[in-house]
């Protein structure tokens, strides 16, 4: 089989054992999603669960945590021990790239089968609404934490998102291209994803190639 980088989106997937609906079939529930959207407008994060019916995500509504400010950070612990899946947000204004902990956390934590983040981003046509989908095939995966040298990558690829996309706050579709080109073959297991918002659908739409 050729290397992995070099195979379709399908054979990867399947390689991987990635299920289409993985990538695919994100659809938030519309009230959930509206309640998700409201708290993108706050300058801290926000956490919590989705449960999934009739083929929708779903926020429990009794499980959703507000962060604290923590300096120039604003940090959301969630309630509970993890679930199969989990989301939070970035604040208004911070960076919209996922941090070295929010990747740790897929690779740490077996429970989780996804990890949603919301964030905006800055862009000409005004503000830019996306969602990173991260996810770890343990069927791949041996080691269950981020071990050096995948932690100096991580470091890395964030450092460069950083510095291409003005502090991390501008929407640059190279920059969320090479990025995850360069996490999902560098890191065993590791799948992220990122989706732009289209208000006029009230879906999310994978803006990248296949990597
Ligand atoms: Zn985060």
């Amino acid at each position: 089989m050729a290397p992995i980088d070099q195979l379709s989106e399908q054979q990867r997937r399947a390689a991987l054992g990635i299920p289409d609906s993985i990538l695919l079939d994100n659809k938030i529930y519309r009230a959930s999603l509206d309640t998700i959207l409201g708290y993108l407008e706050d300058t801290v994060e926000y956490c919590g669960f989705f449960y999934v019916q009739y083929g929708n995500y779903h926020i429990m509504r009794d499980q959703i945590t507000k962060g604290i400010h923590d300096g120039d950070r604003s940090q959301c612990t969630h309630k509970d021990f993890y679930r199969e899946y989990i989301w939070h947000t970035h604040r208004n204004g911070g960076k919209y790239y996922p941090s070295l902990e929010d990747i740790e956390k897929v690779i740490k934590h077996k429970s989780i089968e996804q990890s949603f983040i919301f964030v905006t981003s800055n862009a000409e046509s005004g503000k830019q609404i996306g969602m990173w989908v991260l996810h770890c095939n343990f069927d791949i995966r041996v080691q269950p934490a981020v071990v050096d040298p995948e932690i100096s990558l991580i470091n890395e690829e964030n450092k460069k998102f950083y510095e291409n996309t003005k502090g991390g706050t501008y929407f640059d579709v190279g920059a969320i291209q090479s990025y995850k080109d360069a996490l999902n073959s560098g890191i065993d297991g590791l799948r992220i994803d990122y989706y732009i918002y289209d208000s006029s659908t009230g879906t999310f739409v994978n803006c990248t190639e296949s990597s």
